[in-house]
């Protein structure tokens, strides 16, 4: 059984939770244009990643709202939660990842905080979804 930290409610049960799939499986920008195999592809085609996978959450009996998290599907260790439309946050240090310097995501599982400390770090200058922060209207 999991503990998942909600980042409105904190800590709950995982039978409060929906899992929701493969998180960052953008949309595609001419829907039209695709192909029957690609549009298939975007709609059934999931990774089957082992290892530290980016997934969506719903908390279904809790306040409803959804959050990515990242967890090991080995392991079943949550790695982050963060908010959606916020970029994975192992991926500024994915290069470095093998190399064993774990000065990017090392200290912050274990806390209960829902803010990943990486996303300080500016480095997607290029990304094309921002995070919704200011979204509250
Ligand atoms: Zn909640």
């Amino acid at each position: 059984m999991l503990l998942i930290s909600c980042p409105n409610c904190g800590s709950r049960d995982e039978t409060e939770f929906h899992y929701g799939g493969q998180a960052h499986v953008a949309y595609p920008e001419n829907p039209n244009e695709l192909t029957d195999r690609e549009w298939a592809e975007y709609l059934f085609y999931r990774d089957n990643t082992k290892g530290a996978f980016a997934e969506r959450w719903l908390h279904s009996t809790g306040c409803r709202q959804w959050f990515n998290m990242l967890r090991d599907t080995v392991t079943y260790e949550i790695q982050a939660i963060y908010p959606m439309g916020s970029p994975r946050p192992d991926a500024v240090g994915k290069v470095t990842a093998e190399t064993g310097t774990a000065s990017t995501a090392a200290d912050s599982t274990t806390t209960g905080s829902a803010a990943p400390s990486i996303a300080a770090t500016s480095a997607s200058p290029t990304s094309s979804t921002t995070a919704p922060e200011g979204a509250t209207k």
